[in-house]
């Protein structure tokens, strides 16, 4: 499996929270004032947890989870909870990932998927990439017959700020395989999420 790890090699927590310190500054904000003593650590701390993705790649969670599997029956892992940050505004978008897959002889340690799901979210991200990835690591992990994968997310950069639309949601999808040809399949999903009258095909 190619390795999508893109740790950056002269990474130092130093300079990150350098970064965070003039980052207030810039702001006007006065960084030495009691309330934000320890913000410019915590700031750089919480933005190192937000984009852990970079530091591992999907073999590291795959590893050993794929045993074999005479079933083919569908397998699918609906209302996993996602928090990822749009790469424009560098503000949160958040919502469940839906991800089915057809097996052909294997399959992945249920576990593992919501580890796929963080692994892509816990990066600078657009929602459409996301879910394109999030089903492209299934479809190598596993070479199932085929995989779907729906993402519903609420955009703060939407919500807070611009266009300031608070209850709108974004909804994506990504298939392959049998789930790209057969749309029985595919409505079989979304009629269990309650989406065949929402989506388009
Ligand atoms: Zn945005």
């Amino acid at each position: 499996m190619k390795s999508d790890r893109f740790l950056p090699r002269d990474y130092e927590q130093e300079t990150l929270v350098n970064l965070c310190k003039s980052l207030l500054t810039q702001i006007g904000e006065d960084p030495n004032r009691t309330g934000l003593t320890d913000t410019p650590e915590r700031f750089a701390k919480s933005l190192r947890f937000l984009t852990s993705g970079y530091q591992y790649s999907t073999g590291d969670i795959v590893g050993r989870a794929v045993f074999p599997e005479t079933s083919s029956g569908m397998v699918f892992v609906q209302d996993i909870e996602f928090y990822s940050l749009c790469e424009h505004h560098i503000l949160p978008f958040f919502g469940r990932a839906h991800v089915a897959y057809l097996p052909d002889k294997k399959v992945i340690g249920l576990s593992k998927i919501p580890r796929i799901v963080e692994l892509y979210a816990r990066r600078l991200q657009v929602q459409e990439r996301l879910t394109a990835q999030v089903a492209h690591a299934v479809q190598e992990a596993l070479n199932p017959r085929g995989v779907l994968v729906i993402l519903e997310a609420s955009h703060l950069c939407m919500m807070m700020r611009g266009i300031q639309k608070q209850q709108s949601k974004t909804m994506t999808q990504f298939h392959t395989g049998l789930f790209e040809t057969d749309t029985n399949i595919r409505d079989e999903v979304r009629g269990l999420l309650g989406l065949n009258s929402r989506l388009h095909p």
